[in-house]
């Protein structure tokens, strides 16, 4: 692997420019980098942070050139960029994680075919290649879930299925939404204790850096809110972080990667999906560790030596989704919100509200995470709806 030092001063490139690519920025201007964004919406939060934007389509030839002359190393927000640019951009700078483990990761059914062929538990998972196949596997038995192979997140291009009478229902919505070559992963709804993830830096000299295993809620697929540290036993804990460490590795990726694991009864993990970048989950490392992921992000495409991993304090991260920005940035929230010690607000500057999308976080540091998670609670059951 080339691992080429780019010090401070050069520009790095980041494909998309959510919240993700806007903290990625911020890392980055911080150790001293030029930012340039590449995402087609003139809204996206990072162009905010950009030394140069880049407000044109992913596929426009004449925006690539520019791209590639301006920056000396990129790396993407979300594993939904194409794969086939940053191939092309591969060959003029270095791209992190590469092109080649992101096909492998954006295809959900690429990706588990490549664990599980690695020895890594993964759900018992089976591949539509169209809608019609949809009811010939009641064999997983009910509820299941139906997932699209490509472009989902945030629970968007998945399909609760409950009993066999609603398939003939959803082969028509998945007719409605497919595309050419769409294909379809259908896995058996499980019945998890919990859900965790973790954290795994790896730089292109193979180094390897660990956050702690923490403990996620999902309402409708989407994250809500982060507990860490996860409150399982430390064998629970340290198998997470072999499998994650385990699957960074067979990946042979180079950047930051978050592993969600769902805890089944009898204390067995099972991987659900591997991200190539900073991830939700891990927005605690903000304020509660001595580098933040985004800066590993920095780090590791730049080459540099990766950081400590120290957890400072235990943490429990609110997500502010939809209208959820609205309750809990007007007064008395937001006043009880600046005055509550260990809280910290962030905004993404979004100006476009939309149900289920991501507006902002909350990260509530204490003394334990008991303590984190009766804050968060309270705030929660104070200001925010269960739904939004
Ligand atoms: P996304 O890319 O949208 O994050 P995921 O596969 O992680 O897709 O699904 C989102 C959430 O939906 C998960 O975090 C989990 O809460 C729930 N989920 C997904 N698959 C299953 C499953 N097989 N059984 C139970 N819950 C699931
Ligand atoms: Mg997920």
């Amino acid at each position: 692997m080339n691992a080429t030092v780019i010090d401070p001063g050069a520009t790095l490139g980041v494909l998309g420019g959510g919240q993700l690519g806007a903290m990625f920025a911020t890392a980055a201007r911080r150790m001293g980098y030029a930012i340039a964004v590449w995402d087609p919406d003139p809204e996206a939060p990072a162009h905010r942070f950009a030394d140069h934007s880049l407000i044109k389509s992913f596929t426009d030839s004449d925006a690539r050139k520019d791209f590639t002359r301006r920056v000396r190393a990129v790396t993407y927000e979300w594993e939904n960029v194409p794969a086939d640019l940053c191939e092309q951009l591969e060959h003029e700078v270095p791209v992190r994680p590469s092109s080649r483990v992101l096909r492998v990761i954006q295809d959900r059914i690429e990706q588990k075919i490549f664990l599980r062929a690695h020895g890594l538990a993964v759900p018992a998972f089976s591949v539509l290649s169209s809608p019609e196949e949809l009811s010939r596997h009641a064999l997983l038995g009910y509820p299941q879930v139906c997932k699209t192979a490509t472009a989902g997140y945030d629970g968007k291009g998945q399909w609760k299925i409950g009993r066999a009478e609603d398939c003939a229902a959803i082969a028509q919505e998945l007719t409605r939404t497919m595309r050419p070559g769409s294909r379809w992963i259908l896995e058996e709804w499980l019945p998890f204790e919990r859900e965790l993830s973790i954290l795994v830096v790896r730089g292109a000299d193979e180094a390897m850096r660990t956050y702690p295993l923490v403990e996620n809620v999902h309402e409708d697929g989407i994250l809500r809110q982060t507990m860490v540290p996860a409150d399982v036993p430390a064998s629970v804990a340290d198998q997470a972080a072999a499998m994650a460490r385990e699957a960074v590795q067979t990946l042979d990726g180079a950047g930051v990667f978050c592993v969600e694991l769902f805890l089944m009864a009898g204390g067995r993990l099972l991987i659900n999906e591997v991200a190539p970048r900073p991830h939700n989950s891990g927005h605690y490392s903000l304020d509660a560790c001595t580098v933040s992921q985004f800066e590993q992000q920095v780090r590791a495409l730049c080459c540099l030596p990766l950081g400590e991993v120290r957890l400072l304090s235990p943490a429990v991260m609110l997500n502010l989704i939809g209208d959820h920005v609205l309750l809990a940035t007007v007064s008395p929230a937001v006043q009880d919100l600046l005055r509550e010690p260990g809280a910290v607000v962030h905004l993404y500057g979004k100006h476009v509200i939309r149900p289920k999308r991501k507006m902002g976080h909350i990260s509530f540091l204490a003394g334990t995470p008991a303590e984190a998670l009766a804050k968060a609670s309270a705030f929660r059951s104070r200001f925010l709806p269960t739904r939004s």
